[in-house]
Order: C-alpha cells, then sequence, then structure tokens
C-alpha cells in the first residue's frame, strides 16, 4: 500500500470530503507497516474496499412544524462494513451533518466495532436536523417521517442504529415505535431504548464511563490512578456527564464542563447535585453552561473560552470533532496535563495529537477510548436476543472488562522496541487486522 497514491485517488474521487479524508489518513498511516508485511491484503484489495461504504442511503425527511410549516431536511445512513456482525452505529441529528461527517464516524466505527470484541459492523446515520428549540411533537413528527425511509434498510440481524449527537432517550423512543408500526415486529433493533422496552441499564452514561476506565488504564500502565487528579471535561452531553460520574466515583475531581459558549470552573469539583441540576436543565433543552454558574457559587462561566487553557492533570474532550486544535493541546501540555483520552469521536485534530505524542502524554484515541457506548449497545442487543435484562453492576462489570481487554489489545500492537506505547497505532491495528482477515476468509463481495 502506497499511502500518498491511495490519498491522491481518494482526494479526486470524494472532493471535499475533509473529515472522512482526514479519518482515512489517520488510519492508513498507522497500518501501512503491517499492511504491506501482509501480501494477501495487498492481492484481495482489502484497504480499497474498506474505505469505501458497503452502501449509502440518502433520503428527504419531510415533517411539519407545530404552525403548519412543512419543513424539509436530509437523512443518511451509511452502511459502511459488515464483516464482523451486523452494521452498528450512531444516528446524529445536528446541523453539520453531511456525508462527509457521516463517512468519517462510519469509517472509524468499523475499527472501534472490532477492537470491543464483540461481533459488531460498522455504519453511521442521521440528518441535518436541528433538535434544539423543537417541541415534543415536531420532535416525534421528525422522528417518524425519518423512519418511514429507514426501516426497510435496518433489522436485528442487518443494521442495528444507535444515539449520538441530538439523538438520545427521547428521539430513540419515537424512532422505534414507528419502525414497530412499519416492520410490525418488537425486536431489539435500535439499542439506547428506554428500560421497560428492552434497554440495557448503564447505557446513557456508558460511553463516558468506557471512556473514564480507559483512562484508568492508560495512568495504571504508568503507575499513575485516578485518586485526586484534576479533570477537564468539554460539553455536558450523554459522554461528558457519564464521564464526569465516573471520574467522580473513582476518586478524581472535575473542575470544568463546558458548551460551545464557553465553560465553567469550579475548583470544588463538579458532582451530585450540580450533575443533577445540568441534567435537570439537558431534559428540558435549555442552556445548560452558564446557567451553572448563576446557581452555584463555587462556578465560575468563562464565555467564549476552552477549559483546555486549566491546569488539569486530566483532559477528556468529550464534545465534537476537531475541538481540540494545536495550541489547546501545547497549554495543556505547558500545564502539566498527564492524560488525555477522547470521549467525542475525533475532538483532537492530528496536530494537537502531534504535540501529545512528542511530549509523552498519555493519549486514549476515540475509537479505543469511546468504544464504551458501542460496547453497551452490544451488551444490549445481547440482552436482547435473549430475553434477560441483566443488572446494573453486571452491565458495568462487562464494560470494565470490555474496555481493560481494549487498553491491552492497544498495548500489544502499539508497543515499540523501547517499550513506548502508540495507542493509536494500537488500536487501528488491531481494529483492522480482525476486519481484513474476516474479509479475507469471506472471499471478495
Ligand atoms: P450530545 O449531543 O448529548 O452532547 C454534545 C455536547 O457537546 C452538548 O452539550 C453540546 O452543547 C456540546 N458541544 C457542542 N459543540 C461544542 C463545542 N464546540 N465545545 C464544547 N461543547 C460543545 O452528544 P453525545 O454526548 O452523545 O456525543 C458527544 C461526542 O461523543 C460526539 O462526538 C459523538 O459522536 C461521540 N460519541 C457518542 C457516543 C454516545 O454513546 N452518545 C458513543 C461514542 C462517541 P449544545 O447541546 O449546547 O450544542
Amino acid at each position: 500500500m502506497n499511502v500518498d497514491k491511495l490519498m491522491n485517488e481518494l482526494e479526486k474521487k470524494h472532493q471535499g470530503e475533509v473529515e472522512y479524508l482526514q479519518a482515512v489518513r489517520e488510519v492508513l498511516d498507522s497500518i501501512a507497516d503491517v499492511y504491506n508485511e501482509n501480501p494477501q491484503f495487498e492481492s484481495a484489495a482489502i484497504i480499497e474496499r474498506l474505505v469505501e461504504p458497503d452502501r449509502i442511503l440518502t433520503f428527504k425527511v419531510p415533517w411539519i412544524t407545530d404552525n403548519g410549516q412543512v419543513n424539509v431536511n436530509l437523512g443518511y445512513r451509511v452502511q459502511f462494513n459488515n464483516a464482523i456482525g451486523p452494521y452498528k452505529g450512531g444516528l446524529r441529528f445536528h446541523p453539520s451533518v453531511n456525508l462527509s461527517s457521516l463517512k468519517f464516524l462510519g469509517f472509524e466505527q468499523i475499527f472501534k466495532n472490532s477492537l470491543t470484541t464483540l461481533p459488531l459492523g460498522g455504519a453511521k446515520g442521521g440528518s441535518d436536523f436541528n433538535p434544539k428549540g423543537k417541541s415534543d411533537s415536531e420532535i416525534m413528527r421528525f422522528c417518524q417521517s425519518f423512519m418511514t425511509e429507514l426501516w426497510n434498510l435496518i433489522g436485528p440481524e442487518t443494521d442495528v442504529p444507535a444515539g449520538d449527537i441530538g439523538v438520545g432517550a427521547r428521539e430513540i423512543g419515537y424512532l422505534y415505535g414507528m419502525y414497530k408500526k412499519l416492520a410490525k415486529e418488537n425486536t431489539g433493533v435500535l439499542t439506547g431504548k428506554g428500560l421497560n422496552w428492552g434497554g440495557s441499564l448503564v447505557r446513557p452514561e456508558a460511553t463516558g464511563f468506557g471512556n473514564v476506565y480507559f483512562a484508568k488504564e492508560l495512568l495504571a500502565n504508568k503507575g499513575e490512578s485516578l485518586e485526586g487528579k484534576t479533570v477537564a471535561i468539554s460539553g455536558f452531553g450523554n459522554v461528558a456527564w457519564g464521564a464526569a460520574l465516573k471520574a467522580t466515583e473513582l476518586g478524581a475531581k472535575v473542575i470544568a464542563i463546558s458548551g460551545p459558549d464557553g465553560y465553567i470552573y469550579d475548583p470544588e469539583g463538579i458532582k451530585g447535585e450540580k450533575i443533577d441540576f445540568m441534567l435537570e436543565l439537558r431534559a428540558t433543552n435549555e442552556d445548560i453552561v452558564q446557567p451553572f454558574s448563576y446557581e452555584f457559587d463555587s462556578g465560575q462561566f468563562y464565555e467564549g473560552r476552552k477549559p483546555w487553557e486549566l491546569k488539569v492533570d486530566i483532559a477528556l474532550p468529550c464534545a465534537i470533532q476537531n475541538e481540540l486544535n494545536k495550541e489547546d493541546a501545547e497549554k495543556l501540555v505547558e500545564n502539566g496535563c498527564m492524560c488525555v483520552s477522547e470521549g467525542a469521536n475525533m475532538p483532537c485534530t492530528p496536530e494537537a495529537i502531534d504535540v501529545f505524542q512528542n511530549n509523552n502524554i498519555l493519549f486514549g484515541p476515540a475509537k479505543a477510548a469511546n468504544a464504551g457506548g458501542v460496547a453497551t449497545s452490544g451488551l444490549e442487543m445481547t440482552q436482547n436476543s435473549m430475553k434477560l435484562h441483566w443488572s446494573r453492576n453486571e452491565v458495568d462489570q462487562r464494560l470494565h472488562k470490555i474496555m481493560s481487554d481494549i487498553h491491552n489489545a492497544c498495548v500489544e500492537y502499539g508497543k515499540d522496541e523501547n517499550g513506548n506505547i502508540d495507542y493509536m497505532k494500537g488500536a487501528n491495528i488491531a481494529g483492522f487486522l480482525k476486519v481484513a482477515n474476516a474479509m479475507l476468509d469471506q472471499g471478495v463481495i
């Protein structure tokens, strides 16, 4: 494989798909040596087949506002690869959604799902619909319209979507309701379902929990622990609040949390009733970060700034892609940060990752560090097909074990002859080999 040549061809074929090309480049750079040592990959054109999705569904989603206005959004499902299991990956509802962002997320999902050790293929989907400020009934009508196109393509053994940005328990409920009606079946076709209709305990907070478990493993490998460490987290969505809860439970102190408009610094720690307060605001679709500073004296709001300027031991970017750049990374390093674990997908730019790696900062790449969400979705699928409901403790323990296994796989494939570990390389190689070997076994399809 010649990475530059392949990237040139992809750039010509998929002009302007910046995020997708960025994600492919990162993986190709990591796996090139292993790929070239195994000529059977080249002769089966594994990489050329892997970088293109199996199929993409694009559709229009018409829906009516409460005051009778007809709107049209775009809907997508990108089914990337199902060599090791049914397509699996979230749905994102956000104005920034386009084919490039969904192809980047779907491509990443292949390797992430492979790392979980569960039989899950890779996919992603969503819409440029913005749920912010919409009423419940508008959300419901949108989700129903979205599902009238999607339902034919998905199924419990074919493709099992989940939530992502803008798609939480409420949206999954409306999507599932419509699927059930159209397919005339009640099966585990979506994950992130409500607890009394097939959902799994711990799923809402699983990505954040998993990210903190991964950070714990990173630190343990260096003889460190979370106890007493200060933590900055970006975002206050599904991933961020789970991370804040678990980090606190394991003895760390979360001193910053952020939104698109700025961050809160609270030296006394963001935990307990403070997290409950933010969750309440989140449930009502209100702004979260600034009101925190009105409610709690210890919290100060820094408008238009990012939490990476603070002195912290651990940074957990949990909001959105490319939110932590080179300058942010340099500030974190300058201030003595020792560990960065990605809760969001691709939150650190390639230049930021270079800064971390050149300064020996423990760096947990998203496809390993945030795999806990999809892993717990996999556990939800298992419970659905077994018609069982595991206890909170059982799910949490399985999640913990999966994150620790993912960490070990990264170490196995990412350690060099001097004992240094490149977790990004390790995650890419471990995730790739399983999928590539399955593709070889299954012939050219
Ligand atoms: P949510 O929509 O629940 O939360 C995203 C949060 O980030 C919101 O609080 C949002 O604020 C905030 N935000 C958006 N842009 C910025 C910014 N530039 N700076 C700071 N905060 C910002 O999404 P999730 O928590 O589900 O997902 C977050 C990330 O994690 C995404 O990259 C997603 O793909 C990834 N991920 C999610 C998984 C899951 O299980 N949910 C699984 C694996 C990865 P506001 O609402 O005001 O816009």
